[in-house]
């Protein structure tokens, strides 16, 4: 009988790893819900607390390629290439941290001329985990000042929305009352070209943006072989999606 249960127990976990061996591989992303989001504060008496009810927004594109830090030239100058092709085929968002920034502002004017939006990144991509509220703030606001000044450099109109993405993806209740209290909402992702840190090819980075769901947020560096990846799905992309752009 003993033997027959080890046996029966031999049989399950086979049949298992076999299927999961041949299963098709699960498409690398997180649930839509919590990649754009801004809590608003609830008055109680005199203190002002952040509720807990999280407030989602209507994500209308189809996918919004996002391009974080800003320290490769020759990266920024691939995707104001790839812009120019492209045009308003497409949306994109860029998180410089500031000091990267005020190294590349040339290009990043350029970028904001061909259609890219500047968001805030922190000015030294500091990650907000046990940091004060001053020196969560300093870093929100000395980039806030350097994507202002960018843009009047640039001669373009701010965009109304700003968007925070905090270094890591990290923030606590602290980042979201300074993100309420200076109007700012925060984007995360769903999809990134570097899951837990791996330094994928070319060619794997663009099996991932290629997978990407619909409503996607994506996540690229500004880095050479994210661009290079980019340049490989797009033409795809957009003709998936054709022109469902708002
Ligand atoms: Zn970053």
């Amino acid at each position: 009988m003993k033997q027959l249960l080890k046996c029966t127990c031999f049989v399950i976990i086979s049949l298992a790893v076999l299927f999961v061996s041949i299963s098709p591989i699960p498409v690398n992303a997180h649930p839509l819900v919590p990649i754009i989001f801004t809590q608003p504060p609830i008055e109680e008496g005199s203190t002002t607390t952040v509720s807990m009810k999280i407030i989602f927004d209507d994500i209308t594109e189809p996918f919004i390629i996002t391009v974080d830090d800003g320290y490769s030239r020759p990266a920024l100058k691939e995707l104001i290439a790839i812009k120019q092709q492209y045009g308003e085929s497409f949306k994109c968002l860029l998180f410089p941290y500031g000091l990267a920034l005020k190294d590349n502002e040339d290009l990043f004017q350029q970028l904001i001329k061909e259609g890219c939006e500047l968001h805030n990144h922190t000015y030294t991509h500091m990650y907000f985990r046990h940091k004060t509220a001053q020196q969560q703030e300093q870093e929100i606001m000395l980039d806030d000042a350097e994507i202002e000044k960018v843009y009047k450099m640039a001669g373009q109109q701010r965009p109304y929305t700003k968007f925070f993405r905090p270094p890591g993806g990290i923030y606590d209740q602290t980042t979201l009352q300074l993100c309420i209290k200076h109007g700012y909402k925060i984007m995360l992702w769903n999809v990134i070209t570097e899951p837990n840190g791996k330094n994928l090819s070319v060619g794997s980075r663009a099996d991932l943006i290629r997978r990407a769901p619909k409503g996607s947020i994506i996540l690229l560096h500004s880095k050479v072989s994210d661009m290079d990846a980019l340049k490989i799905v797009l033409p795809g992309l957009i003709k998936r999606y054709g022109t469902q752009w708002h």
